[in-house]
């Protein structure tokens, strides 16, 4: 699974560039797990107001917001990707700024 390099969040239309620190997701009443995006620290609290609205409109699947660190998740291949588990994020980095 490839990590996005920033975070998810647009404000006053200009995208917000900084890191990811979290993964979002929801997690719904059968426990199944949708993939919402990746947040910077700042914006945690305001993708979960967004996503709150959103499930008021329907435009989100209804259920608990999760939010899951992103070092924890690579460093645990929790994401199940073996070849993910081998490669240190660091490097892949370096990797595509050569490229
Ligand atoms: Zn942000």
């Amino acid at each position: 699974m490839l990590l996005p390099k920033k975070c998810s969040i647009k404000e006053n239309g200009v995208d917000c560039i900084s890191p990811p620190s979290d993964f979002v997701s929801i997690e719904n009443i059968q426990a199944e797990e949708y993939m919402i995006g990746v947040v910077c620290k700042v914006h945690r609290d305001l993708i979960g107001e967004q996503i709150k609205s959103m499930q008021k409109e329907g435009g989100a699947p209804k259920g608990i917001i999760r939010f899951r660190n992103v070092t924890v998740v690579s460093t645990d291949c929790l994401q199940g990707l073996s070849e993910d588990c081998n490669t240190k994020p660091a490097r892949k980095e370096i990797k595509s700024k050569r490229i």
